[in-house]
């Protein structure tokens, strides 16, 4: 029998309104299993680790990260693969965390949750969870079909790490516009193997130390120099800059200067763009090759959710600078496409 070992971290999938207040409140996994009577009828034997208490995914932090990452290294051998219930916040940052905290992963870690609590008549928490459990299990020639961190929801399976919440309102909260859906749930499932990462006798190497010593500066036209210093001298040792389209900041003198300045100081500065779809292309236009020249770094199509995480662990792993510089714009868990 397959062996699924589920994760309940809480979210909206585990709530239930209370009938007096109509405020949603925490459900215990046992009561989310008599809300799916069908599971009884699959044949699967899950584990189940539930979160004491349960958490809104807006309270997740990176020592939460690494206590599922440790939650899957020690269930790693006994299991199939893993499916964690979480809540859809803050989920695309969990599932990126964990797809770099995992190197070497061969088993599925599949996230789901729902917009409306698996209580509710209208809920989508049920075929999130049953699907999802369902692909977890998936095998192709005797091995996982995929072996990746992913989120599956409204019938798709996306990369965890090319992944955001996009919607709070539709129940395909989810987008992955530079990288293709893994995996279509319709009348059939429908693997598109050829875009799943698969890597050949793969040893799990967890790493759960990572750093938030990280800082955010988004532009918008008419920035004051105060905002930018206040970013840029901050102790933050890496900074993500959410530049316009491609990758462009403003070129007015004082704030090139002021980048220049905070990359002669030793700061990490990496260029992803506000833009959803495409890439940033450092160069193609006057207002990039400047950062270019002085350091900047090139964040390629990452998600913020990616760039994020992927700055923390690799904080994390203490690589001297310039071997951290590399694998920062280099793909090296399926998270950025070279143009
Ligand atoms: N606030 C909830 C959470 O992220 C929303 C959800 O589960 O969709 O935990």
């Amino acid at each position: 029998m397959t062996k699924i070992f589920v994760i309940y971290t809480g979210g909206t999938i585990g709530m239930i309104r209370d009938p007096d207040t109509g405020v949603l409140i925490p459900f215990t996994f046992e009561q989310i299993i008599e809300n799916v009577p069908e599971l009884r009828r699959m044949d699967y034997e899950l584990t189940v680790h539930s979160f004491d208490p349960i958490i809104d995914s807006s309270d997740m932090t990176p020592d939460i990260w690494a206590e599922l990452a440790i939650l899957i290294e020690n269930n790693y051998e006994d299991h199939d693969g893993f499916l964690i219930l979480h809540g859809s916040d803050t989920m695309a940052f969990t599932a990126s965390a964990l797809s770099f905290m995992l190197e070497g992963l061969g088993k599925p870690v599949i996230f789901t949750g729902s917009q409306l609590p698996i209580s509710e008549v209208r809920t989508d928490a049920k075929e999130n969870f049953i699907t999802a459990l369902e692909i977890a299990s998936a095998k192709l020639d005797g091995k996982p079909r995929v072996p990746e961190v992913c989120i599956y929801f409204e019938n798709k399976l996306y990369r965890g790490n090319r992944t955001f919440k996009y919607n709070s309102a539709k129940f395909e909260a989810f987008r992955s516009p530079n990288y293709p859906v893994l995996v279509e749930a319709g009348v059939h499932i429908k693997y598109n193997d050829a875009v799943i990462g698969k890597l050949e006798n793969s040893i799990l190497r967890v790493h759960t130390n990572v750093s938030n010593n990280i800082g955010v500066l988004k532009l918008y036209p008419g920035i004051s120099p105060q905002i930018v210093d206040a970013v840029l001298n901050s102790d933050a040792e890496a900074i993500i800059m959410e530049s316009f389209g491609t990758g462009n900041t403003t070129t007015a003198k004082w704030f090139l200067e002021k980048i220049e300045a905070a990359i002669a100081n030793g700061k990490i500065i990496l260029d992803i763009s506000q833009c959803k779809v495409g890439s940033v292309e450092m160069g193609r236009y006057a207002t990039s090759s400047a950062l270019k020249s002085m350091g900047v770094l090139n964040g390629y199509d990452m998600t913020f959710e990616a760039a994020v995480t992927k700055l923390m662990y690799l904080l994390g792993r203490n690589y001297p600078k310039d071997r951290l510089l590399r694998r920062l714009g280099t793909s090296i868990r399926g998270e950025l496409t070279k143009n």
